[in-house]
């Protein structure tokens, strides 16, 4: 688990190591019981990176090697790329998009999903490009059964959304595993339009052309 000086450490307390260390000892206990489902929540969130990547290497090799069934809870998407096949976005409490790990990074569809993706840097970004965050914060919710929890944060509110709560409803393409819980969902030429009308080179030539 990349604990230095393992035997020392045996004879160590719980507050003799770092907050990274013991949740290491967590992570150890756990694999070695070789369980058949694994249930991590937020599992890497107090590591630096070099170890993150040691401990999501472990799990997956969990999960080729001895078939365990691992069940990812976290905020890090990068970490949900690289290991992750099925994909629920949950937002207050219930699943608002699920897919496999490919269409949902590709062609994501509920304002919520479309929301976190844009709040990640990206290296290919143009420099001084300011992230997007989703507006508002969790307590900015309604109650499901009044409509869509998301609604207070949502720029593709309508009326619509507070007809009760949205069903999940197949997104419409082709995947059947593909669904989604929105009654405006974004397509995907809006996000790629979005993208472009958002690039500080479109920006740009619109100033110089007001100019
Ligand atoms: S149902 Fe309406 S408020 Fe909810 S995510 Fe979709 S567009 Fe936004």
């Amino acid at each position: 688990m990349g604990i230095p000086d393992p035997t020392r450490r045996l004879n160590e307390y719980p507050h003799q190591l770092s907050g990274g260390m013991r949740q290491r000892a967590l992570i150890a206990m756990a694999v070695a019981c070789k369980p058949r489902l694994m249930i991590a929540d937020e599992p890497t969130t107090a590591l630096d990176v070099t170890i993150q990547a040691q401990i999501l290497e472990l799990l997956k090799d969990l999960v080729t090697e001895e078939g365990t069934g691992l069940l990812m809870i976290t905020h890090d998407l990068g970490v949900v790329a690289g290991l992750c096949d099925d994909i629920n976005v949950l937002y207050a409490g219930r699943a608002v998009e699920t897919a496999e790990r490919a269409p949902l990074f590709s062609d994501p569809t509920h304002p919520y999903t479309v929301g976190l993706l844009g709040s990640i840097p990206r290296l290919d970004a143009p420099r001084g490009e300011p992230l997007t965050p989703v507006r508002g914060s969790v307590n900015d919710n309604i109650a499901w059964a009044d409509g869509c929890a998301f609604a207070p944060r949502c720029d593709h509110y309508t009326m619509e959304c507070l007809q009760g709560p949205p069903q999940l409803v197949s997104v419409g393409d082709g995947d059947p595993g593909h669904v989604h819980r929105c009654v405006n969902p974004i397509s995907h030429a809006d996000v790629v339009d979005r993208a472009v009308l958002e690039s500080p080179a479109v920006v740009g030539d619109d100033e110089e052309e007001r100019g």
